[in-house]
């Protein structure tokens, strides 16, 4: 009877169901003012969105972000939507005294899975309902090329409780290579000897392929990043990077810096893996603890 069952069929239904939902996808950039967020986020969507927007040469003077800000575009491939959205934040840890200040970070992060659910709990609840929990946190390292801040350690910990920390090093290009790859070493061992448990999670492989491939990435993590939102024409390409005393340092190369490789975690390779933790893992905890708390 179940001789022939057309898998291929399902993954054809799949798709077209994603074609006509289309799905949404959240980033938050945090750190430190002047590391490079705002920056990130443009190079980000330049990198994949159009090029046209931008004049080689043209000055894109970025505003210093003074509040929580989202930029939205939706991207559409093969006749598959995605929403993707972006979320700046202001500078953080810029005060003296640091105390709480990751409190609006977080309160953010909570408000979105309490949208969520209120939506589900609801009886006559929609279809889909609207996403704009936060699928990964990039959190931004200073090039110091020393060791994590405790003020790094802090933030990660609490935040990796209850989000997708995918932690990079920020202003890359400020470094040398054997400085960002000793960088890279110390901020692992200093994670690990703190038990932080970042993006992508140990706990969270699936099985040994994932936990093969996953591994490969825990070795790269945090990716030494550089951004940059104007284009430069090199050898007659136009490229996007940033003009040094030494020459372009070109952000899509994968033999100039690592944003590449964050790139394709977030919104290539992992995007679902994201997805799928944030919603099993992290907004589950989540929900659990507010039922909870309503039931007392
Ligand atoms: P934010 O405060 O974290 O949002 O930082 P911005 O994106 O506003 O950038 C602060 C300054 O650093 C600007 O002058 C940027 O041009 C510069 N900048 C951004 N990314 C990089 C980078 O990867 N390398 C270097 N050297 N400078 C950068
Ligand atoms: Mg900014």
């Amino acid at each position: 009877l179940f001789g022939y069952v057309g898998i291929e069929a399902v993954l054809d239904q799949m798709r077209v169901k994603t074609m006509k939902t289309g799905f949404e996808f959240n980033i938050m950039v945090v750190g430190q003012s002047g590391l490079g967020k705002s920056t990130m986020v443009n190079t980000l969507f330049k990198s994949k969105v159009s090029r046209k927007a931008s004049q080689p040469g043209q000055e894109e003077r970025i505003p210093k972000t003074v509040q929580l800000q989202s930029v939205t575009h939706v991207i559409e491939e093969k006749g598959v939507k995605m929403k993707l959205t972006v979320t700046d934040t202001p500078g953080f840890g810029d005060q003296i005294n640091n105390e709480n200040c990751w409190d609006p970070i977080i309160k953010y992060i909570n408000e979105q899975y309490e949208r969520y659910l209120r939506e589900e709990i609801l009886i006559t609840r929609k279809r889909k309902i609207p996403d704009t929990r936060v699928h990964g946190c990039v959190y931004f390292v200073p090039p110091t090329g020393h060791w994590l801040r405790p003020l790094d350690l802090e933030f990660m910990r609490r935040l990796s409780k209850i989000v997708n920390v995918v932690p990079v090093i920020a202003k890359a290009d400020t470094l040398t290579l054997e400085e960002r790859a000793e960088f890279k070493q110390r901020i692992q061992q200093d994670l690990k000897a703190h038990a932080i448990s970042v993006y992508p999670q140990e706990d969270f492989d699936e099985d040994p392929d994932d936990r093969l491939l996953n591994n490969v990435i825990r070795e790269k993590i945090p990716f030494a990043v550089v951004g940059a939102d104007q284009e430069h024409q090199v050898n007659g390409r136009r490229v996007l990077g940033r003009k040094t005393k030494w020459g372009i340092i070109e952000v899509e190369n994968p033999t100039h810096c690592e944003f590449p490789m964050l790139r394709d975690l977030l919104i290539r390779s992992h995007l679902q893996d994201l997805k799928d933790i944030t919603h099993n893992v992290h907004y589950e905890s989540y929900r659990v603890r507010r039922l909870n708390e309503s039931n007392r």
